[in-house]
């Protein structure tokens, strides 16, 4: 028996993670958090928001799997990781916001990152057991999301309806719209360096909107290998929790006979330039990233709640980045405070922007 303790149990992940669960009989709900809806009697023990590391302290769980959407998902990261626990992580903002803390609190704790995200999951399993030296670059595919094929002035009267409308996945309302912009793509990038360890060159972004080519390795010996199924989150999921077994799910096998599309195109940095964005914060290291993806968690539920146009996501993100100092930061404590001012500087230019 496998004891997980699932944070995020009310979204899209975590319903998803709940059927995976409970199909498994090798798998036992220990305990289960929500932001902010409630959950009692879901698991054992259950929590709704505050300091979600108190309930895997008493939980005392084999695997976490950080399925909180957001920065909020980060103390359960570094927690899991600090305590050599198996880490199930689809919350890949805690990741890219704290790359080197959770490696550096992965280095101290022996915790194991197991990725949920999809391409990530996919690449991982292309990579297992394989030296850096071998692999000459990582691919994510990307849907395009719903606006794809659309150019930058086409993009400027978009709505939220039209973006939550994503033509794979069926996701919580924060990614999806990460999925419009690219912007998850972007996230997804600097996820893969610090999962993988590759250098920022050697991971490539193509256009795939049928989803389901996940990811693809290229080895230096010419080959290369990709991980295809159809986009179903549950694939991911339980390969995760039931790592390094490969469980039964009693999801469809890929069929031939149903018309499979694989094609391939470049991304349109032009029309989505979150792309580029999200990949020089990665490059720039220090806290970059971390302002990136407060300015983004800000600017998206802007545009949630109607208050701004879709093209002044990405923009206030750029803006952010500018004005915001973004040192590297040995703690926490130093990360909460460059992720607040990141947030307070990404509020401001909306307000600016919406009067
Ligand atoms: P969602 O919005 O559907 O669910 C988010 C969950 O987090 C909810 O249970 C919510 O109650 C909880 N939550 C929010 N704030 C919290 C807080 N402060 N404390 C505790 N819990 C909190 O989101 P989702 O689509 O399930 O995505 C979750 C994560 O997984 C995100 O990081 C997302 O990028 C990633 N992801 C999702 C998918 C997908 O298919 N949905 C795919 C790949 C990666
Ligand atoms: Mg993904």
């Amino acid at each position: 028996m496998k004891r997980v303790a699932l944070l995020g149990a009310t979204g899209s992940i975590g319903r998803q993670a709940l059927d995976v669960i409970e199909a498994n009989a090798d798998l036992e709900l220990v305990a289960a958090a929500s932001g902010s809806q409630p959950i009692d009697g879901l698991a054992p023990l259950t929590q709704v928001g505050g300091d979600l590391t108190e309930l895997l302290e008493r939980a005392k769980p084999d695997v976490v799997l950080n399925a909180v959407v957001g920065f909020a998902g980060l103390p359960a990261t570094l927690w899991s990781l600090e305590r050599g626990v198996d880490l199930a992580l689809a919350n890949k903002e805690s990741l890219v916001a704290a790359g080197e803390l959770a490696l550096a609190a992965q280095e101290r704790g022996g915790g194991r990152i197991l990725p949920v995200d999809s391409e990530h999951s996919a690449a991982f399993q292309c990579l297992e057991g394989r030296a850096e030296a071998e692999i000459d670059s990582l691919v994510l595919t990307a849907s395009g999301g719903p606006f794809r094929g659309r150019t930058r002035a086409e993009l400027a009267s978009v709505t939220p309806s039209e973006a939550l409308a994503h033509p794979t996945w069926s996701m919580g309302p924060k990614v999806t719209i990460d999925s419009a912009t690219l912007m998850n793509k972007g996230l997804e990038v600097i996820e893969a360096h610090f999962l993988f360890g590759l250098p920022y060159e050697r991971i490539e972004v193509v256009v795939h909107p049928t989803s389901v080519m996940h990811a693809l390795v290229r080895f230096r010996d010419g080959a290369a290998l990709a991980h295809v199924g159809y986009p179903d989150m549950r694939v991911p999921i339980s390969f995760a929790l039931t790592y390094p077994e490969r469980a039964a799910t009693g999801l469809p096998a890929l069929d031939f006979a149903s018309g499979l599309i694989l094609e391939f195109s470049p991304p349109d940095e032009e029309a989505f330039p979150a792309l580029g964005l999200a990949r020089s914060a990665g490059e720039a290291a220090g806290t970059a990233p971390c302002v990136l993806n407060a300015a983004n968690e800000v600017a998206v539920t802007g545009f949630l709640d109607g208050a701004l146009p879709f093209l002044a996501i990405t923009e206030i993100v750029e803006r952010t980045l500018s004005r915001v100092a973004a040192p590297a930061v040995a703690d926490l404590d130093g990360l909460v405070a460059i992720d607040a001012e990141a947030r307070r500087v990404a509020g401001a230019l909306t307000r600016e922007l919406v009067h």
